[in-house]
């Protein structure tokens, strides 16, 4: 499997908001798929469009030539690559293994170690984008690991991704995507106290909210998180439990790093109150409604 390959054969572990939409993604683009998901309700509407459903991890990754993994965290990605039913005991030698979740870079490190270990080859590639990315191939990916393996794996990044960053060895891209969620977390957590305070002072919450997403203060996130308060639709698109875990697993990497990271933290308290409150399972912009709650007990 040397040369650069124009359709290979892939399986997705994990049929979650974005696994969903990416598997969609390559089946609308005719890549030969397998998908496994844990809880096999999810794989329905990608089998009645054509996907091979696997019974475990081991069996998608044995069909495949590109495997890649789109789970919640570490533990679902322990869950789906190890073990006697995970993918590495059944990808070949010269597979191409993708992880695209946001995970730990501690993680992601000892996985390539893994990977490389039983002669596969391997990427970090998490994401930017949201569900609407996923499903129109619009995804940033941020990659480390071999600019070789990046290439002969080009297909599926161009029918899933807009761009595709390569950052450096493995662990750039996991580390790139925790800096980036970390800016996320703050400004959602900040956002969530801004509007507690405009409450508070009295004010319009609707000409506030007016004037600080078309203001300075106006970043892609808090334009989001605005129209969900003003649409009052909270389904998840990007869980808050997920972005609890972002800004956990980035303070985790900048102390690897000696770096500490006090805004992080005091972001996360926020989100971990929030999941208190029963918030996790909801979008990150709950994060509002929560800071609402504090505010009237
Ligand atoms: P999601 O909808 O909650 O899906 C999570 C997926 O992980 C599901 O397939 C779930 O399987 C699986 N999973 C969870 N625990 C597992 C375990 N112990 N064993 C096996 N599978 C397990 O999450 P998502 O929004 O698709 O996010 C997936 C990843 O992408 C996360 O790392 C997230 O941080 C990242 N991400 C998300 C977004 C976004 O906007 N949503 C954007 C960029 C990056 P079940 O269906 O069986 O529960």
């Amino acid at each position: 499997m040397s040369e650069i390959m124009a359709k290979p054969s892939v399986a997705i572990l994990g049929l979650g908001i974005m696994g969903s939409g990416m598997a969609a993604r390559l089946l609308s683009a005719n890549f030969p798929l397998a998908v496994y998901n844990r809880n096999r309700e999810n794989c329905v509407p990608l089998e009645a469009a054509g996907a091979f459903v696997a019974a475990t991890p081991r069996d998608a990754a044995s069909h495949a030539q590109v495997v890649l993994s789109m789970v919640a965290d570490d533990d679902a990605s322990r869950a789906v690559w190890q073990g006697e039913t995970g993918a590495l005991n059944g990808a070949s030698p010269g597979t191409i293994l993708i992880e695209s979740s946001t995970l730990s870079v501690d993680w992601v490190q000892k996985l390539a170690t893994k990977a490389v270990g039983r002669g596969c080859r391997f990427l970090d590639a998490p994401v930017t984008g949201t569900k609407p990315h996923a499903a129109s191939g619009e995804l940033l990916f941020l990659v480390g690991g071999p600019p070789a393996v990046l290439e002969e794996a080009r297909p599926v990044f161009s029918s899933l991704g807009r761009d595709v960053i390569h950052l450096g060895p493995i662990g750039s891209g996991a580390m790139m995507k925790l800096v980036n969620n970390f800016l996320c977390g703050v400004q959602a957590a900040s956002f969530a106290e801004a509007l507690s305070l405009v409450d508070a002072g009295g004010l319009d919450r609707a000409k506030a909210i007016s004037i600080l997403t078309g203001g300075a203060p106006g970043s892609g996130i808090l334009k989001r998180m605005a129209e969900r308060e003003t649409t009052n639709d909270f389904t998840a698109v990007f869980a808050l439990k997920w972005m609890a875990k972002d800004l956990a697993y980035a303070i985790d990497a900048a102390s690897s790093k000696g770096v500490s990271l006090p805004v992080a933290c005091a972001s996360l308290s926020v989100f971990e109150q929030a999941m208190e409150r029963g918030y996790g399972g909801e979008d990150f912009a709950a994060v509002i409604k929560s800071a609402q709650k504090q505010r009237d007990t």
